[in-house]
């Protein structure tokens, strides 16, 4: 990878980590308490309820991706060279795959098997019991 890409990218990063700490959090609304509004109609409450769910379940999310924002970042700072490489295999991430998450740490292949759900035997088709 080049000096040039490597810039590309590392700006990318920075965009992105500009615009997760801007809107995180997400804005939670507080249970409204507005003069117009209280004692009005009994859903409120539930929904305000899982509009918060929502939120904080979205936190979570943006939490994620922001913390392999910052490593990123850390890689392109202390080891350049390892910046685009699957941090398990070795291999160069696909180029159309860092330019949609310069976040990435690990190729399409590594990133698959570690989203597979782990532990327990493989679940067998029901023909195959006889
Ligand atoms: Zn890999």
């Amino acid at each position: 990878m080049t000096e040039a890409q490597r810039e590309k990218y590392r700006q990318k990063l920075l965009a992105l980590h500009a615009e997760l700490t801007e809107k995180a959090p997400a804005k939670i609304e507080p249970n409204r308490t507005d003069e117009a509004r209280v004692g009005g109609d009994e859903d409120e409450q539930p929904l305000n309820e899982m509009m918060q769910a929502i939120a904080s379940k979205r936190n979570r999310n943006m939490d994620g991706v922001l913390q392999l924002v910052v490593k990123a970042l850390g890689k392109l700072r202390d080891d350049p060279d390892s910046f685009g490489e699957c941090e398990e295999c070795g291999d160069d991430i696909a180029p159309g795959r860092l330019e949609a998450m310069p976040y990435v740490g690990f190729c399409v292949n590594c990133q698959g098997q570690k989203d597979a759900p782990k532990g327990g035997p493989t679940r067998r088709k029901l023909t195959d019991y006889t």
